[in-house]
């Protein structure tokens, strides 16, 4: 893989070149999805790697344009009636007056007595 910015159109029209590569993972892919990306390569002469570095290339353009101004939603603020009673602790009860996290680390402590 040469070029980091391949697009699909860079595919079509073969204008590419250039250096850096990284591994990234070693991800699985389902067969369908390796059928189509073998048959995309093989309609534009490029190897899968290209066609593969191009639709990511291509969606996360998307993913960007989609996410421009986007903001994750606030925390939900639990009352404080409704608080786990461990110090410094803000989430919500759900046992015993604690949390799951310190209900559970709780009951760990005692079987373990
Ligand atoms: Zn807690």
């Amino acid at each position: 893989m040469r070029n980091p910015n391949l697009r699909l159109d860079d595919l079509v029209v073969r204008g590419r070149r250039g250096r850096e590569e990284t591994r990234l993972m070693n991800v699985k892919v389902p067969s369908n999805v390796l059928t189509r990306i073998d048959k995309v390569a093989a309609s534009l002469g490029a190897t899968k790697t290209e066609v593969v570095i191009a639709i990511l290339n291509e969606g996360l353009v998307t993913a960007e344009d989609e996410l421009r101004g986007w903001r994750p939603p606030p925390k939900p603020v639990i009352p404080k009636e409704r608080r786990c009673s461990v110090k410094n602790c803000d989430r919500e009860k759900v046992a015993k007056g604690l949390c799951a996290t310190h209900y559970q680390a709780q009951r760990r402590a005692h079987q373990m007595a």
